[in-house]
């Protein structure tokens, strides 16, 4: 069992840089959710990322890099789409999964021969990847199946003692994961739905993409992984979340949480908000916890994908009557 460490919430770019370079692990601030960062080209500190979050070794991480023009060290093949999606949303939320090149550890692709990789936009995490002069592998820091966290101090509750610091840099502006895109077959296709849409992609690659949804399970399953995190498991509180029409049949039950988006304007404000929202209600300790589904377009999408990963496929449709749709 490795000690438990003194986690220290730091605002300090040296720190993390010094962090990373001898081989540790830091939580970072991204402009999608809080990362648990290593050198990934160190298969010791990787190794760190997985034991931490008690990641299954089949899951694999994504690879930050610094510019889009550094593409050429970690991958093999890059397809003008690539470039041209770059070009708009790169540094940004979308991750672009490629055959990869030797340097990139197995241990960070789970032995798959492609790679994924993403330039992300925080002046922070760009700062770390300007000095460390690596590529960083670094996952969402929490324990593996959770929520994301969106600030330091919800990274502070899930892995204080198993890391020296979180660096601090505020609530994440999209508070969404990235856009996962596969380029390594003769489909263009998105793993997960993010915060660039299909259309928005679509529409800078004048090609059709094809939206692979929630098809893969674990355990035996007829449908073929593409993206481990297509599994229905993901991002879960811990007290069950169902899913109903009308989170408001509910709001006389004491012992149930509402996750109400009411309160937010737009569906961007609601993806902010939607995982620091379900953590308080997770605190709260409800029975269990309702949420209804946003309209499915834009970034509709992406929440709709995240909240019925949470709910774990537990649907419930009255007051009284619940029905799994999916076994547990
Ligand atoms: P997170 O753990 O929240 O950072 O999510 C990383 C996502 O990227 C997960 O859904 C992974 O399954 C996915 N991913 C990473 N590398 C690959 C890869 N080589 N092929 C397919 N999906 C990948
Ligand atoms: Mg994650």
């Amino acid at each position: 069992m490795p000690s438990k460490k003194r986690t220290k919430i730091t605002k300090s770019i040296n720190i993390a840089v010094k962090e990373i370079l001898q081989g540790n692990i830091i939580a970072l601030p991204t402009e999608t959710v809080y990362g648990l960062a290593a050198d990934a080209t160190n298969e010791e500190a990787v190794l760190k990322i997985y034991e931490t979050k008690k990641r299954p070794f089949f899951d694999p991480l994504i690879v930050h890099i610094r510019s889009i023009k550094d593409i050429k060290k970690y991958a093999e093949e890059v397809p003008p789409e690539v470039y041209k999606l770059a070009e708009k949303f790169s540094p940004g939320p979308i991750t672009y999964i490629l055959k990869k090149k030797k340097i990139i550890p197995d241990i960070v692709t789970s032995g798959l021969n492609t790679v994924a990789i993403r330039i992300p936009a925080h002046p922070m995490f760009q700062k770390i990847l300007a000095k460390c002069k690596v590529p960083i592998a670094a996952p969402s820091a929490n324990m593996f199946g959770r929520l994301s966290p969106t600030c330091a101090e919800d990274v502070y509750k899930e892995l204080k003692g198993k890391l020296n610091y979180i660096l601090n840099g505020g609530h994440c502006e999209l508070g969404i994961e990235s856009t996962v895109i596969s380029f390594v077959d003769d489909n263009i296709k998105i793993l997960r739905p993010g915060y660039i849409t299909k259309k928005e992609i679509q529409k800078t690659i004048k090609k059709k993409v094809i939206l692979v949804r929630n098809k893969a399970r674990h355990g035996k399953s007829k449908f073929t992984i593409y993206s481990p995190g297509m599994l229905k498991i993901h991002y879960s509180p811990a007290t069950p979340l169902y899913i109903t029409d009308n989170i408001y049949d509910f709001k006389d039950q004491s012992n149930v949480g509402l996750l109400d988006f009411s309160k937010y304007e737009s569906l961007n404000e609601i993806a902010i908000n939607l995982f620091s929202d379900l953590r308080k209600l997770d605190e709260e300790g409800y029975a269990y916890i309702v949420a209804s589904k946003v309209k499915d377009s834009g970034i509709g999408v992406a929440i709709n994908d995240r909240l019925e990963k949470a709910a774990r496929g537990r649907v419930k449709m009255g007051k009284w009557e619940i029905k799994f749709s999916i076994k547990k």
